[in-house]
């Protein structure tokens, strides 16, 4: 048992579960962390806020000064509502409709990432109505493997995003006969939840073969992205990324011109670990091998275990008598609706609470109604002190 949620658990009685716990000092020490590396080598930070788009921790993650990275113009309003400034604010995805396009041409954003020239066409054409200039990087996909899960892998070449390098010198081109566009970044994001950080090393070395693509088209890139991507340890949730060595990587490895901006787009790495799904549990149920341990949070809440197999660290804070195994399920109909198979926990019983943790990214963010099903609310560490 985690001393961790000891001083919270009365607390936690009083509160409808599941919940979405987050601990802010436990996010506003990443960030500390991220700030320091980012000032220490001049790498500029853009939150991806699809990993979570709670507006009291966008507040807490603008406040740090970092830029936001955002994958739709709802995410953009929210930024900027939450603090961001619209000239740190960057635009990536596959499919920007057009009003999302109009909308960010509006809000003045520093950026659109583009994936391919029909979409830089509709960027010049809506800009030109608006007698704007719009920045555009583009999104290049380098074919490097992540080795990762593959619903999260997006770097190789049978992946829908970025332009593919075979196609690069002919969007260069054409995007330069623009006159509405102006071509002034390469942006990267081969994966998430990469663990093994020779793929940072393998994309930098991309990155610095490719820049010279466009140096043969007289192309000054004002900016390189290398995205985001960082994994984090999800068997051991008090244990932070390591910032260190992911920055000191892009220092070191990156070809970077003295006045070239060098930019990256976290987004798990900033928020998993300060999240942590708590449930209960309704009833403990004996299977073949296993006993249930069926919990009122499910996939609705927290849908990565059945999405992309995810592994949670699950403790049950409420109990600390001799262990056993369980498999922890939730109530939605949906064979999927697993949290985690033939683990050991302390003798579990209803009413106990349970931590699913490393919940803050790709957690809140995903929660559909599906059931029917209330959406988990979130509670701050902060006011329950
Ligand atoms: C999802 C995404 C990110 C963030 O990825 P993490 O693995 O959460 O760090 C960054 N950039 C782009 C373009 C993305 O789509």
């Amino acid at each position: 048992m985690t001393t961790k949620f000891n001083d919270y658990l009365k607390k936690f009685s009083e509160i409808q579960t599941p919940f979405y716990f987050y601990d802010l000092d436990v996010l506003r020490s990443t960030l500390d962390k991220v700030r320091e590396q980012s000032l220490k080598y001049n790498i500029k930070v853009h939150y991806a806020v699809k990993a979570n788009a709670n507006p009291r921790l966008l507040q807490i993650i603008s406040s740090y000064g970092f830029g936001a990275d955002c994958v739709s113009f709802n995410e953009i309003d929210m930024a900027i509502r939450c603090g961001f400034k619209p000239d740190q604010i960057v635009f990536a995805g596959v499919g920007k409709s057009d009003k999302e396009i109009v909308g960010a041409l509006k809000a003045g954003i520093s950026c659109f990432n583009c994936e391919s020239l029909p979409e830089i066409e509709v960027i010049n054409e809506f800009a030109k109505k608006s007698s704007l200039t719009a920045n555009i990087a583009l999104r290049i996909n380098p074919n490097i493997e992540a080795h990762t899960h593959k619903y999260i892998t997006t770097g190789i070449e049978e992946s829908k995003f970025g332009v593919n390098l075979w196609e690069l010198d002919e969007v260069i081109t054409e995007a330069l006969k623009l006159k509405n566009i102006s071509l002034t970044g390469i942006h990267f994001h081969v994966g998430s939840q990469i663990t093994k950080l020779s793929v940072f090393k393998g994309l930098c070395l991309k990155i610095n073969e490719i820049k010279k693509t466009f140096e043969t088209h007289n192309v000054k890139l004002e900016s390189l992205n290398a995205g985001g991507g960082l994994g984090i340890d999800y068997d051991n949730p008090d244990i932070y990324p390591d910032f260190e060595k992911y920055f000191l990587i892009y220092n070191e490895m990156a070809d970077r011109d003295p006045d070239q901006k060098f930019h990256i787009e976290p987004g798990r790495s900033l928020v998993a670990q300060c999240g942590s799904l708590i449930t209960r549990v309704l009833y403990i149920k004996k299977g073949v091998n296993t006993q249930f341990a069926i919990v009122d949070a499910g996939m609705t809440d927290l849908i990565r275990p059945a999405l992309y197999q995810a592994n949670h660290k699950i403790e049950n804070i409420s109990s600390n008598c001799k262990s056993r195994r369980y498999d922890v399920v939730g109530p939605i109909c949906e064979s999927s609706d697993v949290f985690a198979k033939y683990i050991e926990l302390p003798e579990t019983k209803r009413g106990d609470f349970l931590a699913i943790r490393s919940a803050g990214a790709y957690g809140e963010a995903m929660a559909s109604r599906y059931n029917l099903r209330d959406l988990a609310k979130a509670i701050f560490s902060d006011d329950l002190k």
